[in-house]
């Protein structure tokens, strides 16, 4: 679910969204990731490890480290680019920008969720952003996008049978 939206947050512009688990009550699954601590806040949980999964089928535009934690950068065929950032490891090779990397199938781990390295509270969480034609400066809200994708209320049906191994940590 997304836990915080697109759009101006404070003074600055949010150009994405961050998504977690939403907690549900009763439940006791939420309450192993207590709020404030890098596992949860109020709303919502993000347990360790946890691997983003490709939106749709792309090329791997960008997969390395920034200020930000790891990241990766794909290119959709509907024209649109993922942006995909505080992750953890990587599951991708890095690939450096201007290159073009290795294409991605639809549900194929990308990374592991982390935190901001920037976020003094660690709170673990995915930043998404969406860029149509490749540029960030014309990011939209991929809030709409996301609705037509099934929700995972059990972050525990999350993981690949295999733990995915992180390439780069
Ligand atoms: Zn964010």
């Amino acid at each position: 679910m997304i836990s915080s939206p697109f759009g101006m947050r404070g003074d600055e512009m949010h150009l994405g969204v961050d998504i977690m688990f939403r907690r549900r009550t009763p439940s006791d699954l939420a309450e192993r990731f207590p709020r404030s601590t890098p596992n949860g806040s109020k709303m919502h949980f993000m347990p360790d490890a946890i691997p983003a999964l490709a939106m749709s089928d792309g090329v791997v535009r960008f997969a390395g480290n920034t200020p930000r934690g790891w990241t990766v950068i794909l290119d959709h065929p509907a024209g649109v680019t993922s942006y995909w950032t505080h992750l953890s490891a990587l599951l991708l090779p890095e690939v450096k920008r201007g290159a073009y990397g290795p294409t991605v199938v639809a549900g194929q781990p990308l990374g592991l969720i982390g935190y901001d390295p920037k976020d003094p509270a660690r709170l673990k969480h995915l930043h998404l952003e969406l860029w149509p034609g490749g540029r960030r400066s014309r990011a939209f809200d991929p809030a709409s996008w996301l609705t037509g994708l099934p929700v995972q209320v059990d972050p525990l049906a999350a993981m690949p049978a295999t733990p995915p191994q992180p390439r780069v940590a």
